[in-house]
């Protein structure tokens, strides 16, 4: 405690309504002091009106809090009581008198904790809160440190005592490691009475866990690839991470895990790889391993120039935030700052910002990136995603360490994930973007950079090359400018080919000759404008190549520039390229319209770079499968020669749930019916589940209709209904539907797979139709005409198998641990009377099912719950 440096307080509650009372002793006590409220919400600030409350300033706690405290995370009120570990002995007053005691123990400790900054960061910290109730704060803050600690030194340093490091990195002790040489050692982790029984008293012997061990473990050992299905509740994660790590230490080779979502990235490296590191008899470094841009640059953000006055006041908050974040982070993953918008955050000043050089970097030595990439070469296990697997691909092995064993979590998204990623896309924002970066207002944009120097080069150059530079410079403002024209007419182009539709296949059968031959005259037109900037550029840099070291830096800017555009250059003239048909082009139109390109097939690409180049890779996901066969995904992939291993998951699903089947729901009837009927039926469960139901849609449009049929029936219908792209994006929306009672969420393609809810959160899940993708998306389309060139069944070949995969998604969403129960029903009956149907259902971990119309289902569900 630092006595006498806490002020004196009077804790008041807003919801007192006897609060009047008091107003007199109230103004009196508080009379010019400073007046601390948790958060500033409309109803506080009437009320301190109404008490004609003379205060000196009114401090927001919330804002205090998350300047002061940056790693917290949450800073809802409950959350941060926990979080900052208060507790309150014997405090038996009514809750809103509870809560502001509260709020005064959180200002305490950041009292608390700002005492004992260092004054020059305090100093800091008021320079750019500029403009913020906080500032003053801080400014108090700083004069009662100069006032009562006269002595404490100050940090005049630019350094940060914070370096860049990985939480989990361990120091390798070769010498006094002993770890287990022997294949069977790793199988024994997973028997009964083996290590992880003895370790965990929680651990539950799972013969299918073993299996998946002794796969894997033999994969290693014989250089074998495997596919792996490993349902919910297996184990899988551990399944892999023993015999991965055991094999890393062996023989000295790096493992690499690619997960596809982040949480089950961050699930494996701050849980599952903690939990291992004390139990297995030998010590081992792990890595996390992201994608630049993921983290934060040094360079970029302090140096970042210009008046307070030119961000908003959210925007000087996050700065703030940062700055103290900064101070505290030894990841600098922005993942960290859960609580501001990361992603405009990461785009400005995020590692993958084109002024970096290393080697002229003053904060290179604490650079997060660096040391992340420098930890990921050092480790023997590295955790990434999938995206980053393939930047890796596409970049020439410039991202990932070496490595020649590789395990694919989540392995169903490879293949999608690599169509996306391997391809190339362009919209007009990207095109303006890059334009802005050359010749924004920003005094940090390539041509500010090039006049700064043009005032150099032109003390110490002859006329002959001034006069080229010069003139050169003068040119690049109309060049631009010529390119953001074309651009804009381009897409302008684009948005009227797709009509109002979401995507189109660029070919000859879906647009007319005119249309093609207008289109590609417009890239080549954009192509040739992008062709004379580049070599204005080239101008640039050969005027200035001979030259002394100290224009290194703006080389290296116009080659990064330079890079930049190569990226679009080649994208397009690749669209242009009639020779070649290995990739297709199609138009789409999501938050903005896109030009985009991808490999007609990744098999050979993934082949080449992934499976003939490693010891051995495993594919692990909880649905690979169709109809008992991985032939589908190892096709798409381009995986040849491989062990398979179909285990079963360990929840007793005839047990757990209900499936069921409506009859003759949509019977030969119109959209209108589909609507009705689905909305109907949907009011009707979740009526019955009160609430806690999931409905996946295969279409925006319907969900859309149904939300609002739903909503016209809102008086009748007491349970909230979030859905996807109405009430907001899927993180949010699935968030409110976990921490609401009696909600219903609806969604549609994401929401078919990665959502997870475990318990009484979630109690129906309704699958409206059969999830088969439209023959008209680009990408189906183009290999359905490939197939049918090679006498191949599109719908059985590639329709099908993808919808059954999507299926089993959706149906997994229910039961995700031993102790789920509930219902899904189908109201799609095509599952029973099509041939087909049969792929559907048994690709399913059920033995039987009820079927029969909706009222007969809703009977059935009533008994069932
Ligand atoms: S080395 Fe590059 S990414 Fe790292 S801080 Fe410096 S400029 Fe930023």
């Amino acid at each position: 405690m630092n006595e006498g440096v806490l002020p004196k307080y009077l804790l008041f509650s807003s919801s007192d309504n006897s609060l009047f009372n008091y107003q007199t002793k109230i103004n009196d006590f508080i009379g010019s002091a400073d007046l601390y409220i948790f958060e500033e919400r409309e109803k506080d600030r009437v009320i301190i009106e109404k008490l004609g409350l003379q205060a000196h300033q009114i401090f927001c706690v919330k804002e205090i809090v998350m300047i002061v405290f940056p790693l917290i995370g949450k800073y809802e009120f409950e959350e941060l009581v926990k979080r900052l570990n208060i507790k309150l002995k014997n405090y038996n007053r009514p809750l809103s008198y509870l809560n502001a005691r509260l709020t005064w123990e959180i200002l305490k400790q950041c009292f608390e904790k700002t005492l004992k900054m260092e004054l020059t960061f305090i100093t800091k910290i008021i320079g750019n809160t500029e403009g913020l109730k906080s500032q003053a704060y801080f400014q108090k803050i700083s004069t009662i440190i100069v006032k009562k600690y006269p002595d404490r030194p100050i940090r005049t340093d630019s350094s940060f005592r914070k370096k860049a490091r990985n939480i989990f990195a361990q120091v390798k002790d070769e010498n006094t490691q002993q770890y287990p040489i022997l294949r069977e050692w790793v199988i024994s982790c997973f028997e009964e009475g083996g290590l992880l029984s003895k370790s965990f008293p929680s651990f539950e012997y799972r013969s299918i866990q073993t299996k998946m061990a002794k796969t894997l473990t033999d994969g290693f050992i014989q250089g074998v690839d495997s596919i792996i299905e490993a349902g919910t509740g297996t184990g899988k994660t551990i399944g892999y991470l023993i015999p991965s790590l055991w094999w890393a230490k062996k023989n000295g080779e790096k493992v690499i895990i690619a997960t596809h979502t982040i949480t089950l990235q961050e699930q494996i490296f701050f849980k599952d790889l903690p939990n291992l590191k004390g139990i297995l008899p030998f010590s081992f470094i792990t890595a996390l391993l992201k994608g630049r841009s993921n983290y934060i640059c040094r360079k970029s953000f302090l140096e970042q120039k210009g008046s307070y006055l030119q961000f908003s006041s959210r925007e000087r908050l996050e700065r703030v935030i940062i700055l103290s974040w900064l101070e505290e982070t030894e990841t600098g993953d922005f993942a960290e700052l859960t609580h501001i918008n990361i992603n405009d955050i990461a785009k400005r000043y995020g590692c993958d910002n084109r002024l970096c050089q290393p080697g002229d970097c003053q904060y290179r030595q604490s650079c997060y990136y660096l040391e992340a990439r420098k930890i990921a070469e050092e480790a023997d296990l590295v955790v990434i995603n999938h995206s980053l697997l393939l930047a890796d691909i596409k970049t020439k092995n410039r991202v990932l360490p070496e490595y020649y064993n590789l395990i694919i979590d989540e392995a169903h998204n490879l293949y999608p994930t690599a169509l996306r990623q391997l391809g190339f896309e362009l919209s007009l924002e990207q095109m303006l973007r890059i334009m802005d970066i050359l010749q924004g207002d920003d005094k940090t944009s390539l041509l500010s950079s090039l006049k700064r120097y043009y005032i150099t080069w032109s003390r110490a150059y002859p006329d002959s090359q001034l006069n080229v530079l010069d003139q050169t410079l003068k040119d690049i403002p109309a060049s631009a400018l010529s390119i953001v024209e074309q651009s804009k007419e381009l897409f302008k182009m684009v948005d009227s080919i797709l009509e109002g539709r979401s995507s189109l296949l660029v070919d000859e059968e879906s647009l007319d000759r005119y249309t093609l031959e207008y289109f590609s005259l417009a890239i080549e037109n954009l192509l040739n404008r992008l062709d004379v900037l580049n070599s204005l550029l080239d101008k640039i840099n050969s005027s200035i190549i001979a030259d002394s070291e100290q224009f290194d830096s703006i080389k290296h800017e116009i080659i990064r520039y330079k890079s930049e555009l190569a990226v679009i250059i080649e994208g397009l003239s690749a669209i242009l390229d009639k020779e070649s048909d290995s990739q297709i082009t199609y138009l789409e139109k999501t938050n903005t319209v896109y030009i985009k390109s991808c490999p007609f097939d990744v098999a050979p690409i993934l082949k080449e770079e992934i499976f003939s180049k490693n010891n051995c890779t495993a594919l692990i996901s909880a649905t690979l499968s169709v109809a008992d066969s991985f032939a589908y995904i190892a096709q798409d992939i381009g995986l040849e020669s491989y062990n398979s291993l179909k285990l079963d998951s360990s929840f007793n699903y005839d047990e757990q749930m209900l499936f069921c089947i409506v009859n003759n729901l949509f019977d030969g009837q119109g959209e209108d019916t589909l609507i009705t009927k689905t909305a109907s039926f949907v009011k009707e469960i979740s009526e019955l589940m009160q609430g806690r139901t999931l409905v996946l849609f295969t279409s925006h449009r319907v969900l859309r209709l149904v939300h609002y049929q739903l909503q016209r029936e809102w008086e009748s219908y007491d349970l909230e209904v979030l859905s996807q792209g109405i009430n907001g994006n899927r993180d949010t929306i699935l968030k409110e539907f976990m921490q609401k009672e009696r909600c219903v969420l609806m969604g549609t393609n994401t929401f078919w797979e990665g959502i997870d809810v475990p318990g009484d959160d979630l109690r129906c899940v309704v699958m409206v139709k059969l999830p088969f993708s439209s023959p008209e998306t680009p990408i189906i389309k183009a290999k359905s005409g490939l197939l049918k060139k090679h006498g191949k069944d599109p719908f059985n070949e590639l329709l099908l198998p993808e919808a059954v995969i999507r299926f089993k998604q959706g149906f997994g969403r229910l039961i995700r641990t031993k102790d789920d129960q509930g219902v899904v029903v189908l109201l799609d009956d095509r599952a029973v009377k099509k041939n087909y149907g049969r792929s559907f259902i048994k690709s399913l971990p059920i033995s039987s099912y009820f079927k029969g119309d909706a009222r007969m289902v809703l009977g059935e569900v009533s008994k069932w719950i």
